[in-house]
């Protein structure tokens, strides 16, 4: 139903986890998909194959989206590569399992600059872009935890959560009149690496109990993900959209 044949997209952080499945539902939609990574290039490769085997273009670039000049360096070879930009979901990631007590400033410059700062970045580079083409969408991957705070103290985790929020309201004023629309996906637990490094085989099962639906897929943020980027979502901007089984309701 919702077609994405002729536009272009990037996803960063999609060598792995929620970036790749995003990327590959984007590809399935009919985008041609810029695959971003931080160090895995091997699973970088891997994404990028998959979206070759549905028939879309697929462009591989290794940035630190948290570093301006890696991000000034991938916009560029977007547009040299492509020549436009359609679509940026800003989702690369990470988080740490430590509270207060734990953390120290180093811990939270690094999640601060990784989740947030990337956003900033990335989204002033799009709207750039998107500003002269005058349409474009954009998208932020938050969390539930920036709805409702994070359940063991990640502070710094659940600041950039609810940061990504702020941002997404905000920046959706300043893009309007471009034709650009600004949207947040806020997952719930969705089981990837980074889920569980933070929690646990044990403790996902646990928190899988808790929540009506159980564990989320990738798909079913991929399919968030298509939605928010499609012609027919053009009047949705500013949202944050829950993709969380029931874990919150708001
Ligand atoms: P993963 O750890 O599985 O994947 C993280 C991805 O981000 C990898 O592709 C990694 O690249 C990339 N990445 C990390 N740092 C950078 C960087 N500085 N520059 C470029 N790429 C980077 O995480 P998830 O898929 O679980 O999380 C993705 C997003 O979804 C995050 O924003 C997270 O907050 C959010 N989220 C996740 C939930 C979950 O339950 N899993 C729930 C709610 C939100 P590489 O492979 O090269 O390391």
């Amino acid at each position: 139903m919702f077609s994405l044949k002729g536009k272009v997209a990037l996803v960063t952080g999609s060598s792995r986890g929620i970036g790749r499945g995003i990327a590959i539902s984007l590809a399935e939609a009919g985008a041609d998909v810029v695959v971003n990574y931080a160090g895995n290039a091997k699973a970088a490769e891997e994404c990028a194959d998959i979206i070759r085997s549905k028939g879309q273009k697929a462009l591989v670039i290794q940035a630190d989206v948290s570093e301006e000049d890696q991000v000034k360096a991938m916009f560029a070879e977007i547009m040299k590569e492509f020549g436009r930009l359609d679509i940026l979901v800003n989702n690369a990631g990470t988080s740490q399992d430590k509270d207060i007590f734990a953390m120290d400033k180093a811990d939270w410059d690094r999640i601060i600059k990784t989740n947030l700062t990337s956003g900033m970045l990335c989204s002033k580079s799009a709207m750039e872009i998107m500003s002269e083409q005058k349409c474009g969408r954009i998208i932020f991957i938050s969390s539930v935890v920036g709805e409702r705070g994070a359940l063991y103290g990640h502070i710094h985790y659940a600041a950039t959560k609810s940061g990504q929020i702020g941002m997404t309201k905000t920046l959706a004023r300043t893009a309007a009149p471009y034709n650009i629309t600004v949207n947040a996906i806020a997952p719930g637990f969705i089981a990837t690496e980074l889920f569980l490094q933070t929690h646990g085989e044990e403790e996902m099962k646990k928190l899988a109990a808790s929540v009506p639906l159980g564990i989320g897929s990738l798909e079913d943020i991929g399919a968030a993900a298509v939605y928010l980027a499609s012609d027919e979502a053009r009047y949705v901007t500013g949202a944050t959209l829950d993709v969380n089984g029931g874990n919150n309701f708001r």
